[in-house]
């Protein structure tokens, strides 16, 4: 198989996908390079693993190829979990990453530096036809900053500081995210998976 294919259609998470996978020597395609029409997933589960299966599978099945689909989102301690699997929803259907971060910091105007802590989980789903579906999951631990600051990456990274950092996610080059995130962790586990992809 000459490129993996990823169930995104989010730019940012093809990006790295993309930088990931050079760095084994493979390619990555998002739904953004596929031609026609590919519906929107509607992510009706309850955890990552759920959603991550959903969409992998929802798009196997409609062209009949492998599929890998990550679900991603942040966890926050000083709120229960959330935002959690409605991270891309946060602050409502279709709302942007400016807004998602605006709820998390008025949620967190009162939480003191010790109690921030946090985390990005990321769970990959493969999608084999004919197969069954399987799982890996990363984590990048870290807290929630007290003000938003950094323009790279995507999401929440401009409000969370990942550990042995003092910066946002948001002020690292994408190298140094790519070396500690959530994604990389996840696709590290599928290492050897992903070199047999040939
Ligand atoms: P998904 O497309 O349902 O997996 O949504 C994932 C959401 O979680 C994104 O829209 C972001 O808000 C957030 N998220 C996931 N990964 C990252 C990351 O690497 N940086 C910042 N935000 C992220």
């Amino acid at each position: 198989m000459e490129h993996v294919l990823v169930a995104t259609k989010n730019k940012g998470k093809a990006i790295e996908f993309q930088q990931l996978f050079q760095k084994y020597g493979r390619k990555s395609k998002s739904l953004l390079d596929i031609d026609g029409n590919i519906p929107d997933i509607e992510e009706t589960g309850e955890t990552f693993e759920e959603n991550a299966k959903i969409k992998a599978e929802t798009i196997s099945n409609l062209l009949q190829t492998t599929v890998l689909a990550d679900d991603s989102g942040l966890i926050i301690d000083a709120l229960n979990g959330s935002p959690g699997v409605f991270s891309a929803r946060y602050a409502g259907e279709n709302s942007t990453d400016q807004a998602n971060i605006d709820k998390v910091m008025n949620e967190m105007i009162h939480i003191p530096e010790n109690e921030r802590s946090a985390r990005f989980i990321c769970v990959i789903a493969v999608a084999v036809p004919g197969k069954d579906t399987f799982f890996r999951t990363g984590v990048c631990e870290g807290r929630i900053a007290f003000k938003q600051s950094g323009a790279n990456g995507f999401g929440y990274d401009p409000i969370f500081i990942p550990q042995d950092f003092e910066r946002t996610m948001a002020e690292l080059t994408s190298e140094e995210k790519n070396k500690i995130s959530h994604r990389t962790n996840a696709l590290n586990k599928l290492e050897k998976w992903i070199s047999n992809q040939r």
